[in-house]
């Protein structure tokens, strides 16, 4: 017996465009009606099939280097387009900040990561999703077509990112646990020089409408990380904003939590020293 199951639900009709030039995108998104960049669709389509109109669609995929992952050990700049497979695939990353693309191989499953892209992943906006944080944890600076970089978290829904740019790239250790979604992920970016820790970022995911970043200046040394582990997890989870409470974790279970992470995530850096 044959069974075909066929979605019921039905997309309005929009028009779809290519432009070949950021210019070109932008001005088709400033016309009247309403409209959408398309990168690999993975949210936009869900979210068209759910019902929310647009009048234009339009691909960002005919507009030339937006996929590009460039750079040195100075500064990483990668595109807005390129796929989460092809972050954690890049030669360039692997050498200059081989955590970020060890963890991206963790992020959703391979259909997802051959057609998500990073820009997508961060513009869908949505809480639980990894890009936002882990920019925000490398303090990352996102790139406006024809406009100025802007910090990564006043990005506006309207902008069209064309890339991340991750300054000094090769001074950073990347570090995640995710081990407690949907309560709440923490990563955590650690700056070295020498042997010594000179900055620390956190960004926690899932315990407040947005992600939320705390940054600490230190000075010690790499080894030192694990005696000093519990001191800075109590500070970071104490500069926190007050955490939500929803149906998934109270907002002292997630403080709580962060405070652990961080400690668990610094035991293992320092013991990779
Ligand atoms: C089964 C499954 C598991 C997943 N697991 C994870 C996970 O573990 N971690 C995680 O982080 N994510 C996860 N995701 C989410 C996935 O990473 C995102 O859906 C994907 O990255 C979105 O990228 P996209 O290119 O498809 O975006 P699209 O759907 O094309 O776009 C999303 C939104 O961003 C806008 N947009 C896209 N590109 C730009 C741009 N350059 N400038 C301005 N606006 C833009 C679009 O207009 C749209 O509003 C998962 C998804 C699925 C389906």
């Amino acid at each position: 017996m044959l069974v075909a199951l066929r979605s019921r639900r039905q997309i309005a009709p929009f028009t779809l465009h290519r432009p070949v030039s950021a210019a070109e995108a932008l001005a088709l998104r400033a016309e009247p009606g309403s409209s959408a960049f398309l990168a690999g669709g993975i949210d936009l389509i869900d979210w068209l099939k759910h019902g929310h109109p647009v009048d234009r669609v339009i691909r960002l995929d005919g507009i030339p280097g937006l996929t590009d992952i460039a750079g040195d050990a100075t500064s990483l700049r990668i595109g807005a387009m390129a796929t989460h497979a092809a972050i954690a695939a890049s030669p360039l990353i692997r050498q200059v900040l081989p955590d970020l693309g060890a963890l991206w191989l963790g992020v959703a499953n391979p259909r997802v990561r051959f057609t998500g892209t990073i820009g997508g992943n961060v513009m869908a906006g949505k809480p639980d999703y990894d890009g936002l944080p882990a920019l925000m944890a490398l303090g990352a600076e996102a790139d406006i077509a024809m406009g100025h970089p802007i910090n990564i978290d006043g990005l506006g829904a309207g902008s069209l990112v064309s890339g991340f740019v991750v300054p000094e790239p090769a001074r950073l250790r990347l570090f995640a646990d995710r081990s407690l979604r949907p309560a709440v992920s923490v990563w955590l970016s650690l700056s070295e020089a020498n042997g010594r820790v000179a900055a620390l970022r956190v960004a926690v995911v899932m315990a407040h409408p947005k992600p939320v970043c705390v940054s600490l200046p230190v000075d010690l040394p790499v080894a030192s990380l694990g005696a000093a582990a519990a001191a800075i997890a109590d500070q970071v989870a104490g500069r926190l904003p007050e955490p939500m409470s929803d149906g998934r974790a109270g907002a002292t279970y997630r403080r709580g939590m962060v405070r652990v992470l961080t400690r668990r995530i610094l035991l293992r850096a320092g013991d990779s020293a």
